[in-house]
This record gives C-alpha cells, sequence and structure tokens, in this order.
C-alpha cells in the first residue's frame, strides 16, 4: 500500500536580534518537535532542512553562515514587504467586507427612502 507523504516547506528566516541589531539562527522547531516542517534555506539552491538536529548540523556550514552574516543586506527589505504585503492584504479583506455592508445598508436605507416617499412629499 502506497503511504502518502505530506512535505510542507517554508523558506527558513533567521530571527533578528533587536539588542544586537543583526540576524542570528534560531531554530524554527520545539524541542522534541515529531512532526516536523521541511524548510528550505535561501543560503544555497535545494539547501533544506527537517528537525532540529539537520538545523544544527546545517546553521554550522559555511555557505550558511555567510548568508547569516550578509542576510540584513539581500533579504531584509524582501522579506518585510512581503510581511507589509501580507498585512496590506488582509486589511483590504477586512475592507471589502465592511463596504460590502455599508452597500447592502444602503441600499436598504434607500428603499426605506422610497417606501416613504410619498408621505416626505405630503410633509412639504
Ligand atoms: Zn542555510
Amino acid at each position: 500500500m502506497n503511504q502518502l507523504q505530506i512535505v510542507v516547506e517554508e523558506i527558513y528566516k533567521p530571527h533578528f536580534d533587536v539588542e544586537k541589531d543583526e540576524f542570528v539562527d534560531k531554530s524554527p522547531y520545539l524541542p522534541y518537535e515529531r512532526r516536523c516542517v521541511r524548510y528550505e534555506c535561501r543560503c544555497r539552491a535545494g539547501s533544506c532542512f527537517t528537525g532540529n538536529a539537520q538545523f544544527k548540523q546545517h546553521i554550522k556550514s559555511k555557505t550558511h553562515k555567510d548568508f547569516i552574516l550578509f542576510y540584513k543586506k539581500y533579504y531584509k527589505e524582501a522579506d518585510e514587504a512581503l510581511t507589509k504585503y501580507t498585512t496590506l492584504l488582509a486589511e483590504r479583506e477586512l475592507l471589502a467586507r465592511k463596504n460590502e455592508t455599508l452597500v447592502e445598508e444602503n441600499r436598504a436605507l434607500l428603499e426605506t427612502i422610497k417606501e416613504h416617499e410619498d408621505e416626505f412629499q405630503e410633509c412639504m
């Protein structure tokens, strides 16, 4: 019987240390996490790891160390832009829903006005 294995892949993003003002490696996994997400690292094409042990091994490589050292220079802006884009997308969705509600309220109010138009005319 075939066993399907779902591989979830995410891009590894180092942690920003505010005090040091630099990016540092921080494991994206919880200790003893069993169902680990597979992370792709941008330090080298096709480079990836799954689980804490592989992560610890991965961050020892020279390529990865250089990547972290220059992370701010090459990736910070792109990551921030993506975060901002996601936030704006969520805000846009909320505003679209709010707008839908307002359009519906407006339609109902216009209907009420139309229903009472004769009464309004008599008042004038
Ligand atoms: Zn790496």
